[in-house]
């Protein structure tokens, strides 16, 4: 229960004064539905005016505040502005424009009465102009000279976002400090609450924003500190096999000198009563399903059943007919349970699992739901991690009498500092090498103007006998998104293949989406179009080809995710990033670096540094972001010292008692992370 001091903080932004229905709408639009999201939606900085007697070459592209009379109106005609003609103190002719709002523009400025216009004075022609001024009348609520800018979205003014920032921040309460008093000291930090008042009112002051920064990944860190200290805390079931199922196990090719290590790795945690926390990364490829396999294996000599966790009903399909082949001779039972199974199957998948007739299950979410008991679950295998957050796996900890051993598998290839700060409770396992005999994939960026040259090369692919795959950022999300959509391409490709195109995306049912796959994996269909569906996981070796449309708005981590589908057969394989017309220096530099490396970890460290704090959205999409206040340099310099503060706080106090740890406590509360607090009580 969040203690009643951080309640108002909490209230619907609804509650708020002149916060309609209306507005309330406009909020969600940022990610804004409480007070607390208003304080932490941070000014992007501020812009200072110049009040002038009159419009001067000195004063364009500034932003100006100007007494004026209007002397004319234009309303529109069609898509064109409404123009107000006005004259300033010193004669000038000046126009304010209006493009949306012309009637009410109309009756904030009326002829031959002076009124006070604030906006960016540029060159019309030879006319001075100001789009979308603001109106004042002179002497009522001056402009201020100095103010501060927040990301807005439309309808939302950035006076009445100011209002409600000003607003929420009355309802932040003074709090005790949580910051180690020597950190404190050393940056020279504010206390939480003047931190905060000074962000918004000094948008460029650095050291607020860090405190705020560091603040949030405090939490962070401490989360995550919390969930291994509990969960080691119970005691695990220590499983060491004989070998009699894994030296039966035939497999064509031996391990690499990577898989052997983590092998031995995973098995000597396996073998301790303290449950496993390990993490197992792997650029795509690298053979981590191998590793995955063995483990189970391990589990079952030992009497234990294993659990596997896919991030899809496609993957866990697929891992599900992998282990069927290969364990299939060994008299294992290996059964499947996702949300689609239903009556007869999923009663007797559930009883199995009871009785522990079955040995290894494979499945999505529903593996976990409270219907299903498990007589005795010894390891859990969750695929691709980075589609599971921490709350699932403070779920698989906290409800467990003794916890089974978890091993968690990531191809996002991403850098320590957020390894730390998404993983920080897990030991971590690498897989550095690559198994033998893999030509690496050719990358080429290509202009998307080029579009019928590369139609005409997937033809040739194609007849060829080989299989593509064509990937769309977006399947017709927003009208104002100019991506490409999914359908659109599915349709014209298949005017040019017909019979031969399938297409895959999110909104579909999943049997639908299965009955695709299927037909590609069986090469009854040439080209795959498919949105991100397909980034984790799937194999199907003959694909030789890949395009990415769009290329520039994709993540590097999940570029490099997807471009790991192609390269996994014998033939030679090529990827294609189309690329749009306008594309920034950064993203020419992070489409070049896909050219020159197939290196999964060096992607995401050159990635973290070509892209600066004006494109976290692109570490959003890409499912690496966690943090609103923190920008990836804060995260880069701040996580080391916050994994340390976090640390000492709990070793010295062994919890969260005494009176720094209450304080932590109201921090973690503050950014949400209620579940690791409500894991004390219960641990
Ligand atoms: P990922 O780590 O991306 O999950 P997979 O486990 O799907 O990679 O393995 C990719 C491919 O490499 C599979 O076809 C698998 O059979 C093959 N593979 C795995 N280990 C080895 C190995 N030691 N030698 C040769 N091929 C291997
Ligand atoms: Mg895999």
């Amino acid at each position: 229960m969040r203690p009643e001091l951080l309640n108002p903080l909490f209230a619907e932004a609804e509650t708020l004064k002149g916060v309609g229905p209306q507005v309330a709408k406009q909020l969600a639009k940022l990610g804004i539905s409480r007070a607390v999201d208003l304080l932490f939606h941070l000014p992007t900085g501020a812009i200072e005016r110049i009040r002038a007697p009159g419009a001067s070459p000195v004063l364009l592209g500034r932003q100006v505040i100007l007494d004026v009379t209007p002397t004319e109106v234009r309303q529109s005609r069609g898509r064109g502005p409404t123009r107000v003609h006005a004259v300033d103190g010193e004669g000038n002719m000046l126009t304010l424009a209006f493009f949306n709002n012309g009637g009410w523009a109309a009756k904030q400025l009326p002829l031959g009465e002076k009124r006070t216009v604030t906006g960016k004075l540029e060159a019309y022609g030879d006319e001075w102009q100001i789009i979308h001024p603001e109106v004042t009348e002179p002497g009522k609520a001056e402009p201020a000279l100095k103010e501060t800018v927040y990301p807005l979205t439309e309808g939302l003014t950035s006076r009445r976002l100011r209002d409600l920032v000003a607003a929420s921040l009355t309802l932040a309460p003074v709090l005790p400090e949580w910051i180690e008093p020597s950190v404190l000291a050393r940056h020279g930090w504010k206390d939480w609450r003047t931190a905060l008042a000074t962000v918004h009112a000094e948008p460029d002051e650095a050291s607020a924003r860090t405190r705020l920064a560091y603040d949030e990944i405090f939490a962070n860190q401490l989360a995550l500190q919390l969930l291994r200290q509990v969960s080691r805390r119970k005691k695990g079931v220590p499983l060491r096999g004989d070998g009699r199922l894994t030296q039966a196990l035939k497999l064509p090719y031996s391990l690499t000198g990577a898989q052997r290590r983590v092998v031995d790795e995973i098995r000597g945690d396996m073998g301790q009563d303290v449950p496993m926390l390990r993490l197992l990364q792997g650029d795509v490829g690298s053979g981590k399903t191998l590793v995955a396999l063995l483990a189970m294996l391990e589990a079952v000599e030992a009497g234990a059943q294993a659990a596997m966790l896919a991030p899809t009903e496609i993957l866990a399909r697929q891992h599900h007919a992998t282990l069927l082949k290969q364990l299939d001779s060994l008299g294992i039972r290996v059964a499947i349970l996702t949300g689609r199974d239903k009556g007869r199957v999923r009663d007797s998948t559930l009883m199995g699992l009871a009785d522990g007739s079955i040995d290894i299950l494979v499945g999505t979410h529903a593996i976990f739901q409270e219907k299903v008991a498990y007589r005795r679950l010894g390891l859990v295998v969750i695929d691709e991690q980075h589609r599971f957050g921490v709350s699932e796996r403070l779920l698989l900890t906290s409800k467990a009498e003794r916890p089974p051993h978890l091993l968690a598998m990531t191809a996002t290839p991403i850098p320590r500092t957020l390894t730390l700060t998404q993983y920080g409770e897990m030991d971590v396992s690498k897989i550095d090498e690559m198994p033998p005999g893999r030509t690496p994939v050719e990358t080429r960026v290509i202009s998307e103007e080029k579009l019928a040259e590369v139609v005409e090369g997937l033809g040739r692919h194609v007849a060829a006998g080989g299989q593509a795959y064509w990937v769309c950022p977006l399947v017709a999300e927003s009208e104002t998104s100019d991506a490409a959509a999914a359908e659109d391409r599915a349709a014209a490709l298949a005017l040019r293949f017909p019979g031969q195109v399938g297409l895959v995306h999110g909104r579909m049912k999943g049997a639908e989406k299965d009955a695709v796959m299927a037909e590609f994996a069986a090469n009854r269909l040439k080209i795959l179009v498919a949105t991100t569906v397909i980034e984790v996981g799937v194999d199907v070796p003959n694909a030789a080809l890949m395009i990415i449309e769009g290329a520039e708005r994709f993540g590097l981590a999940q570029l490099h995710q997807l471009r790991g589908r192609v390269g996994r057969g014998a033939a030679k394989s090529t990827c294609l990033l189309l690329r749009g017309g306008s594309l920034s220096e950064t993203g020419r530099a992070r489409l070049a670096l896909m050219r020159e490396t197939n290196d999964g970890f060096r992607i995401a460290e050159e990635d973290l540094r070509l892209r600066g704090p004006g494109e976290i959205l692109g570490v959003r999409q890409s499912g690496e972001a966690q943090f609103r206040l923190a920008n990836p340099e804060q995260v880069q310099e701040l996580v080391p010292m916050a994994t340390q503060d976090a640390r000492l706080l709990l070793d010295r106090d062994g919890g969260l008692s005494g009176e720094r740890g209450q304080a932590a406590r109201l921090c973690l509360y503050l950014f949400e992370r209620d579940q690791a607090v409500d894991l004390l009580r219960s641990g």
